[in-house]
């Protein structure tokens, strides 16, 4: 058989497989392409992004994986998009890369939408919220879902345009130099613990404090802090937190965190329409890759974690009983508050809400099993 006929006889195979109803009622184009019109390409148009991170100089995973995909994209586009990464501090503060971009000072920043939720609670949303999505879901919801719509909307008012930055995959609950046994044992609980899981603990008597990243180590060390969260044990154990706390709960308050490649619309508005698919190809690529590092290098410092003699455990029902209930008051606060929050918590939990019965049905039993 010809190859050509055979990708005719297999696909209508596949088609017939699928159901053709089914086929149809599927999406028929993910929300990613920026513009549908037709490509008017440029192969001769060459831009230079200066783009900066939130993060250290050689930070793994995160660093590595903008890193890479400066890399990619200048390859793929053969030269007509060179990327320029500046770690934080070298161009602007870690926490200044949105203001700067926005302005224009920089073309683009790698970051997390949570960090400025002080100009919009919504962006909170972007990153994840306590009991929310995972990894998929949120995938899901901004591929295919309102998330992207909403994203690049409200990104829009503040001249940005947006792309998935990589995920984490879910997040450890954090370390604890004392062990949880019931909601009192929070109370007045010094942590190191930012964003909507800081504003849900402190309703439970917690009190979130925000330290820089160099400094988390020692006030743990010394009983400043009582306890951290931070990432998963891929990052964790490079901080050393297994050496001087050694209890370490498992995660409910960034399920799925993802992080934001974004751009200063103004400079992506002028390129070639080729090159705007290949920054989207490229963030795709960022995306798939950081979560499957993240789930290797969790596996492997896992281990290490074990061996430095740690209780790993859920924390009691009651905490995340009444942390839960705590999103809900903080989400309800913050919807009568800003109109922003609002509709993007209501597309997102209603997104949620949807998935939530084929994840337990699809990967939740099958995990009980395997
Ligand atoms: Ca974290």
């Amino acid at each position: 058989m010809k190859r050509r006929d055979f990708i005719k006889t297999s696909l209508s195979a596949a088609a017939i497989a699928a159901g053709a109803s089914g086929c149809r009622e599927l999406p028929k184009d993910p929300k990613l392409s920026h513009e549908k019109k037709s490509f008017h390409y440029n192969r001769g148009k060459r831009v230079k992004i200066k783009l900066a991170t939130s993060w250290p100089a050689n930070f793994p995973i995160m660093g590595e994986g903008i890193e890479r995909f400066a890399t990619r994209l200048t390859q793929m586009s053969g030269g007509s998009i060179e990327v320029k990464v500046f770690p934080k501090n070298v161009l602007v503060p870690a926490l200044g890369v949105f203001d700067a971009t926005s302005a224009g000072a920089i073309d683009a920043y790698h970051s997390a939408a949570y960090y400025y939720k002080g100009k919009n609670e919504a962006f909170n949303l972007f990153t994840g919220f306590p009991f929310g999505m995972t990894a998929q879901e949120m995938n899901a919801w901004l591929d295919w879902g309102d998330g992207m719509k909403l994203w690049r909307e409200l990104y829009a008012k503040y001249n940005l345009v947006p792309f998935k930055g990589g995920n984490t995959g879910v997040q450890m609950g954090g370390w604890f130099k004392k062990e949880i046994k019931s909601l009192d044992d929070l109370k007045g609980l010094k942590m190191r613990i930012p964003g909507l899981g800081g504003e849900v603990f402190a309703k439970l008597g917690v009190k979130p404090t925000l330290l820089p990243a160099g400094e988390i180590y020692v006030a743990l060390e010394r009983n400043v802090l009582d306890a951290t969260e931070w990432l998963g044990p891929s990052l964790d154990t490079k901080m050393g937190f297994h050496k001087v706390a050694k209890y370490y709960y498992t995660g409910w308050h960034e399920p799925g965190s993802m992080l934001s490649l974004v751009f200063n619309k103004k400079k992506f508005d002028k390129l070639s329409d080729e090159q705007k698919l290949m920054i989207e190809i490229a963030s795709q690529e960022l995306n798939a890759t950081m979560l499957s590092q993240f789930q290797l290098e969790n596996a492997r410092q896992l281990k290490v974690v074990e061996a430095a003699g740690v209780k790993i455990d859920q924390l009691p029902s009651d905490v995340l009983k009444a942390a839960k209930k705590a999103m809900l008051e903080v989400a309800d606060e913050k919807s009568k508050k800003s109109a922003d929050f609002k509709r993007v918590w209501e597309n997102a939990w209603a997104f949620l809400e949807l998935n939530k019965k084929w994840t337990e049905i699809g990967l939740e039993k099958y995990l009980e099993i395997r």
